[in-house]
C-alpha cells in the first residue's frame, strides 16, 4: 500500500531536513543523557515522597493538610536540590511569580541589584522601571542597581564585584536570554557569580530561572543560589500544568514568598489545590522528557536555518542552557513566512493566519505563532518576532519533536515557495 504525504513539503526541504537531523546527531544524544539523568532524579523524587493516587485528589476553602500540595513542594525541592518550594497554581504567571519572591524578599531601604543587564520587559513594571502608581517595588522605596552586560554580551565579573559595595540585599540574575541575542547563562557561570557574591556580601542570590529548568543536570539552586522562580506554562510544567508557577530554595526565603503569597502568618499552610494537583504532579514528571523534545526541535532548527545559510543563536553543536532558539532571518518578509509556516504546522489554531501587530511596549510591529493546548503556553512551540533589527525570530517549546519537526518544515517549505530561500 502507499503510505500518504499528509504534508506537501518538497524534494528539497525533505532532503534539507534529513541532513539537519544528521548534523544534530551527536547533540541529540547529548539531550537524550541529560533527559534520562533528570528523568530519573524526578522519578526518585516521587518514589521518596512516596506519590499516591489520594495525593491527587485535591482541595477546598482553606486547603489545611492537602497532603499532595505538600509532597508537591517537597518534590520540587528535592529535583532542585534546595531546601524548600512553593509551588501553586495560583501563581497567574512567571512574571507574577517572580514578584512574589521579589516582594517576599525585599524590604524598603534595600537595593536589588540586577548583575545581567536589563531584565525581561514585564519586570520592569514590578521593579519600578517603568509606569507608576501600580506599587512597584520603588513605590515601596525598594532601590534598583544594574550591572550591564560585558562587550562580549557576558556578566561583567569586574564591575559586578564593584557594585557590591553598594551593599545590595539582593543579586537578581536572569538566566535566560528572553529575547535578545545575548547568550544565556549556563548554571556553572551563575555558581561563579554566586560564590562571588557571597564571598564578598550578605546577599541573597535569587534567579529567574524562565526557560531554563530541567536543561542541564544541575539547577541554580544547586550551585549557590539562594532562590529561585519559574513558570508551569514553561518547562516545569511539562505541557501538563494548566497554570502556575514555583519558588524554590533557602528555607526562610521559601517562608518569606510563602508570606507574601498568602499571608503574614498563614504561609504555606492555606491554599486549596482544586483539582490541579494530578495535573502538577503530572506535569512535573513528564518535564524532562518534554524539555529533551523541546531540545532536539530547537538543534533541529538550529541545524535546519544553518544550512540554509543563516546566522543562528545558539548554533546547533552549542551547549544549551535554555530551550530559546533564535533564528536570524534578515528581513520582515521572512519573519512573517516563518511565523506564518509554524502556526499552519499547530495542532491547535493551524487555520488562523498570523499577522504582524503593534504589540503594547515594542517600537515595531511584531508577529507571533503560537497554537497551542494551554493558552500562551510556550514550552509547547511557538515563534514571535518584532519586526526590526536583527530581524530575528525568537522560537521556543515543541511538547513532542515530530510535530515541531513538522512545523519547522513546513516553515521553511513556506520560505522557499514565497522564493525567499
Ligand atoms: C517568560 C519569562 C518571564 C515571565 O514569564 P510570564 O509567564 O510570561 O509572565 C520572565 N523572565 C523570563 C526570562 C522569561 O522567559
Amino acid at each position: 500500500m502507499k503510505l500518504k504525504n499528509f504534508f506537501d513539503i518538497s524534494e528539497r526541504i525533505k532532503i534539507a531536513s534529513d541532513a539537519a537531523l544528521e548534523k544534530a546527531k551527536s547533540k541529540f544524544n547529548e539531550i537524550d543523557d541529560i533527559t534520562e539523568y533528570n528523568q530519573q532524579k524526578v522519578l526518585s523524587a516521587f518514589i521518596e515522597n512516596r506519590v499516591s493516587e489520594a495525593d491527587f485528589a485535591g482541595s477546598t476553602g482553606y486547603g489545611y493538610g492537602d497532603s499532595g500540595r505538600e509532597k508537591l513542594d517537597r518534590i520540587y525541592a528535592d529535583i532542585f536540590g534546595a531546601e524548600d518550594a512553593i509551588v501553586r497554581h495560583t501563581f497567574t504567571c512567571g512574571t507574577h511569580t517572580l514578584a512574589v519572591a521579589l516582594f517576599g524578599v525585599l524590604r524598603p531601604g534595600d537595593t536589588m541589584l540586577c548583575v545581567t543587564g536589563t531584565p525581561y520587559d514585564t519586570i520592569h513594571s514590578v521593579i519600578g522601571i517603568s509606569g507608576e502608581g501600580m506599587g512597584s517595588l520603588k513605590e515601596f522605596g525598594v532601590d534598583y542597581a544594574q550591572v550591564d552586560l560585558g562587550s562580549d554580551d557576558r556578566p561583567d565579573i569586574a564591575a559586578i564585584e564593584k557594585a557590591l559595595e553598594m551593599n545590595p540585599k539582593m543579586v537578581y540574575i536572569q538566566r535566560s536570554r528572553g529575547y535578545s541575542l545575548r547568550p544565556t547563562l549556563s548554571v556553572a557561570e551563575i555558581g561563579e557569580i554566586a560564590k562571588l557574591v557571597h564571598s564578598k556580601s550578605d546577599a541573597v542570590v535569587m534567579v529567574d530561572n524562565c526557560y531554563g529548568e530541567l536543561v542541564e543536570k544541575i539547577e541554580p539552586t544547586e550551585v549557590g543560589a539562594d532562590l529561585m522562580a519559574g513558570s508551569l506554562i514553561k518547562n516545569a510544567g511539562g505541557s501538563i500544568a494548566r497554570t502556575g508557577g514555583y519558588i524554590a530554595g533557602r528555607k526562610d526565603l521559601v517562608e518569606l514568598c510563602a508570606y507574601r503569597a498568602t499571608t503574614p502568618g498563614l504561609g504555606k499552610e492555606v491554599g486549596c489545590t482544586l483539582g490541579e494537583n494530578r495535573n502538577m504532579f503530572m506535569g512535573i514528571f513528564h518535564a524532562p522528557h518534554v524539555v529533551g523534545e523541546a531540545l532536539k526541535a530547537a538543534v533541529f532548527a538550529a541545524a535546519l536555518f544553518e544550512n540554509l545559510g543563516f546566522r543562528v543563536t545558539p548554533t546547533s553543536d552549542e551547549s544549551r542552557h535554555d530551550i530559546i532558539q533564535a533564528l536570524c532571518l534578515e528581513n520582515a518578509e521572512r519573519l512573517v513566512e516563518f511565523c506564518r509556516g509554524i502556526q499552519s504546522g499547530a495542532p491547535v489554531d493551524s487555520y488562523v493566519t498570523p499577522e504582524p501587530w503593534d504589540m503594547p511596549g515594542y517600537d515595531s510591529k511584531v508577529i507571533m505563532a503560537a497554537g497551542a493546548f494551554i493558552l500562551g503556553s510556550s514550552i509547547e512551540l511557538s515563534a514571535d518576532a518584532p519586526l526590526r533589527e536583527p530581524f530575528a525570530v525568537w522560537m521556543q517549546g515543541g511538547i513532542n519533536f515530530h510535530s515541531a519537526k513538522t512545523a519547522i518544515m513546513l516553515a521553511a517549505e513556506g520560505l522557499a515557495k514565497k522564493g525567499l530561500i
